[in-house]
């Protein structure tokens, strides 16, 4: 396994289940600590992890959910969760979905100490090593390690298609949808009852302000300011205040009974990238890749550790590391993180600008637009909504005939 971040760790831990030597390489030097750490630079910002997420790893590590809480991770309904949109908040209902808010560092500390793959730090993988056309072990800084299967979970950074490339096999140039957003994140004490998630969501094209605040352990609120299109928010403590005064829902001033803890960091390196590595011609045996590296969505949808989830889940179905059973695999992938690459990417078109949009798209547009009105304003309608943005049920569920006279009547209604 190529990397110890959250699909390398949940890989591994559905791999231990049928091979016996599972060996996780990570660049970082690691600690039993939650950390921030250089290889995760975006272990700093508000990490949301969506429903279904949460239910694969409680699935994958029983008693993870509890065991978070008891360090300090806050455990509410998925319906609590304060989310405006751009026609208003949207409606609250009890989901009975549990939602589970806390730092990067904790979520992945506490998985990583679960684990029982052979976790190696400080090694820095550097290539693929080939055995004829198939992939037969990694190259490293001090050496090489072989492997019957290489799992590239390197991330964003991830240099396979490079290193594929340098061996005469040429991959699909990546799909890149970029919003131009940038975050800015920081610590305050967390006030007596301020909610476990308030968003302000932003929204193409006249929305480019945003914010996502999560309560996380040691009673601390994450506070990540969002902009879009480059709009975004800056270092400097008074104008980052300043960007917090300009958004329009209530959270600057819900945070002047808070008091930050640490200073502004900012992070800009979001697009979301999709590489269609199912599509390579020549693909070898002895390798796949997952998480980040195969699709690396734009953050503010909150999407990246729920795909890795349901992306680790696919090695139970993985047994053949010939050259056409990875590639068999390259293809669920694809599928796995395809709707969540359609409702991002596809809202992200409108940052864009250099788009025309055809009819389909257009009408599929408008009819999410109506979504997002009714959301505001019909709890069952909102219910279903819920589920699938956190991945519970699919984007089908939003098409039902069924759903239309409620939808058409809360649409109405304002
Ligand atoms: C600003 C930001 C905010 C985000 N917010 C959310 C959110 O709210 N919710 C959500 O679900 N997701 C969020 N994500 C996405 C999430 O971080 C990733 O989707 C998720 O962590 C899965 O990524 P990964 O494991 O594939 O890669 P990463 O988590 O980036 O891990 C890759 C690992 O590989 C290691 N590595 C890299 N190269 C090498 C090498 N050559 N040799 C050895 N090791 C190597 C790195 O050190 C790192 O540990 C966010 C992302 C960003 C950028």
């Amino acid at each position: 396994m190529i990397g110890g971040g959250v699909s390398g760790l949940l890989a591994a831990r559905v791999l231990t289940e049928s091979c016996d030597d599972v060996v996780v390489l990570e660049r970082d030097r690691l600690s039993d600590q939650p950390e921030y750490r250089a290889g995760v630079p975006q272990g700093r910002h508000v990490h949301g992890l969506l429903v279904r997420g949460g239910q694969i790893m409680e699935e994958l590590f029983p008693g993870l959910r509890e065991e978070l809480v008891d360090a300090g991770a806050s455990l509410t309904d998925a319906g609590e969760a304060r989310l405006l949109n751009r026609h208003g908040w949207l409606a609250s209902a009890k989901t009975g979905l549990p939602l589970l808010t806390a730092s990067r560092p904790l979520l992945e500390t506490s998985i990583r100490l679960r684990v029982t793959a052979k976790i190696m730090d400080g090694v820095h993988v550097t290539g693929l090593s080939f055995r004829g056309s198939e992939v037969d072990g990694v190259l490293t800084r001090d050496g090489r390690v072989d492997a019957d299967l290489v799992v590239d979970a390197s991330g964003r950074s991830s240099k396979l298609a490079r290193w594929l490339a340098d061996a005469g096999i040429a991959t699909p140039e990546p799909t890149v949808v970029d919003s131009c957003t940038g975050y800015a994140t920081r610590l305050y004490t967390a006030p007596e009852g301020f909610p476990a998630l308030i968003a302000e969501l932003l929204a193409a094209p006249d929305h480019a302000r945003g914010c996502a605040v999560m309560r996380v352990e040691g009673d601390r609120l994450m506070v990540t300011a969002q902009g879009a299109g480059g709009d975004h928010p800056p270092h400097d403590p008074d104008e980052y205040q300043e960007f917090l005064d300009s958004l329009r829902g209530p959270v600057a001033d819900m945070l002047r009974a808070a008091s930050p803890l640490t200073g502004v960091h900012r992070f800009a390196r979001t697009a979301s990238r999709r590489n269609a590595f199912e599509d390579a011609g020549g693909w070898p045996g002895g390798l796949v890749a997952v998480g980040d590296a195969v699709c690396a969505f734009n953050p503010v949808y909150g999407q990246g550790m729920t795909v890795a989830a349901m992306e680790a889940l696919l090695f139970r179905g993985l047994s053949d590391f010939s050259a056409k059973g990875c590639r068999g695999f390259q293809r669920e992938v694809a599928k796995t993180a395809r709707a969540a690459w359609l409702l991002s990417s596809g809202a992200d078109q409108g940052w864009t600008g250099d788009h025309r949009p055809g009819l389909g798209e257009r009408a599929f547009a408008w009819y999410m637009e109506q979504w997002q009105i009714a959301i505001t304003r019909d709890p069952r309608v909102f219910l279903r909504f819920i589920r699938v943005i956190n991945m519970v049920d699919g984007p089908a569920s939003l098409m039902k005939p069924v759903v239309f006279p409620r939808l058409y009547r809360a649409v109405r209604r304002g």
